[in-house]
């Protein structure tokens, strides 16, 4: 029996194609369209931009994001496995899906895009996920190419990226994320929504570019986060030794004293203007 969009369930999508999960990439598929509806529905509306898609896989998310009104989605997919399957929803919906065989790591995702604004939204391989957003995070020109990011992460990283300071998930992914975007938590997706399960609960995140985010070198940022995290338990004039420990501490009006998970996001702006 057909889906409601009128292409066969995703089960068979995966029989006929042969598209059977790979760890080494991360493969973990939703075959429920319920909920990739409701995922893309987190980034509506979706026909003023285009939609960059990472690891279509087998096409659940690239669907709902195409039934939910997307004009046009780019997705870019790694396993040539599923190229033949992503072609089929392509030719249900003419001139509205773009595919790119192609390691998402490599891609210029402005080029892709034409210049338009973008939405990026994404199941993401795990291996990579975190790779791919601090490249998202962390292009040399703010605001970025893109106008939000809705992605799943496991929920560990989630958590990760949305800390604030004094958590004990802050650490660098949060000081970057907080000081360049808005990031929530939507949801959790538990494992049972996936083929197969992994062993964690996972969950969706959205990032909003931050306008104006306080000048600050972003090379310097990452040493400071770098330094200070790597040594979290140390008292900040020891893990930033090397970057001038006690005296750069002082000189920016932080107590040598305290840990780094106790300085907010303007304190390592401030740092990272300093060293
Ligand atoms: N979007 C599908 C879904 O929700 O069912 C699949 C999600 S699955 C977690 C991750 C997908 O990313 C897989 O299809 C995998 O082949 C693909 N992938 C893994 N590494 C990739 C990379 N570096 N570039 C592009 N796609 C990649």
């Amino acid at each position: 029996m057909a889906s409601p969009d009128g292409l066969p369930p995703l089960r068979a999508v995966i029989a006929a194609h042969g598209l059977e999960p790979k760890k080494s990439l991360g493969q973990n598929f939703l075959l429920d369209l319920n909920l990739t509806g409701r995922i893309a529905r987190q980034a509506l509306p979706l026909d003023r931009a285009t939609v960059i898609e990472v690891g279509p896989g087998p096409g659940g998310l690239t669907r709902a994001l195409l039934a939910e009104g997307a004009e046009r989605v780019v997705a870019i997919e790694k396993d040539p496995r599923c190229i033949a399957a992503l072609e089929e929803i392509a030719g249900h919906y003419p001139g509205r899906l773009e595919i790119v065989a192609a390691d998402a790591l490599t891609v210029d995702l402005a080029a892709l895009a034409g210049g338009g604004p973008v939405k990026i939204v994404a199941n993401l391989p795990y291996n990579v996920g975190t790779q791919l957003l601090l490249s998202w995070l962390a292009p040399p020109v703010w605001p970025p190419a893109w106008e939000s990011l809705t992605l799943m992460f496991q929920k560990e990283v989630a958590e990760r990226i949305v800390a604030a300071p004094g958590s004990g998930h802050y650490g660098r992914l949060g000081v970057l994320a907080g000081w360049r975007t808005r990031a929530r938590i939507l949801f959790e997706v538990s494992p049972a929504a996936f083929t197969p399960p992994p062993k964690v609960t996972s969950a969706i995140v959205q990032l909003f570019p931050n306008p104006a985010p306080q000048p600050a070198p972003l090379a310097a940022l990452e040493r400071v986060t770098a330094a200070a995290f790597g040594q979290r338990r140390k008292m900040l004039r020891q893990s930033l030794k090397s970057l001038g420990g006690e005296q750069l501490l002082t000189r920016v009006g932080i107590a040598p004293q305290r840990r780094a998970e106790t300085l907010s996001i303007e304190e390592f702006v401030r740092l990272a203007n300093a060293v």
